[in-house]
């Protein structure tokens, strides 16, 4: 305030101005909330948090919060930490809540987390969303469970696809996204868990 909204905006980089706090949170030794310019590498807000757990290396990155979608480490780690940069690599900087996941964690079980949250959040009031989040939480359970069909993958999408805009409130794109997402980045994984009944990273999400 003291020096004015010019210089406020000069802290970032063109077109994504000021500074921005993320809230850092998962795989990393100090966990918390960092104010940094918008524009400021990843790697250094990382950095910042401490870096990834003793002993372990950076797997993924969910740069914005739950709904936005997952990012590889490879991705992440040529990210700068503003909308454009984290938009061009394919997800959102959303609400700035930053998870950070290390190469102990199973996507398959850490996407059935995520499918109850949303599922559990649906008031119920439109139908893509209230029919939706459910299925798409039954379904990643029974991959889990070892159950897994090979068409499970297609019918995640497709449900996933008939939430994503169709629906009253931005919950139903929030839990459409990182279904999406996840098995476009890491679908080996889900297809092992279908095909051998078994994690391919034996960790709890
Ligand atoms: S999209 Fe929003 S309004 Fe519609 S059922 Fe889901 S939570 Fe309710």
């Amino acid at each position: 305030i003291r020096n004015g909204g010019q210089a406020y905006l000069e802290c970032g980089k063109p077109n994504n101005g000021g500074t921005k706090i993320f809230s850092v949170s998962g795989d990393v030794e100090k966990p918390g909330n960092y104010e940094i310019p918008l524009g400021t590498p990843f790697s250094k807000l990382l950095e910042l948090a401490g870096g990834v757990r003793k002993g372990r290396t950076l797997k993924a990155v969910i740069p914005g919060g739950s709904s936005s979608p997952v990012l590889t480490a490879e991705l992440m780690m040529d990210c700068t930490m503003d909308y454009d940069s984290i938009a061009k690599a394919g997800s959102m900087l959303g609400s700035g809540a930053v998870i950070v996941m290390d190469d102990s964690r199973c996507m398959v079980k850490s996407l059935l987390r995520l499918a109850y949250f949303y599922a559990h959040e649906s008031c119920g009031q439109c139908t893509p969303c209230r029919e939706g989040t459910g299925w798409m939480h039954r379904v990643i359970e029974r991959i889990v469970n070892g159950q897994g069909r090979a068409e499970d993958l297609d019918l995640l999408n497709s449900v996933a696809d008939n939430i994503q805009g169709r629906t009253i409130c931005a919950l139903g794109d929030a839990a459409a996204m990182p279904v999406r997402a996840m098995i476009k980045n890491f679908k080996p994984e889900f297809v092992h868990m279908i095909e051998h009944k078994t994690a391919l990273v034996p960790a709890a999400a």
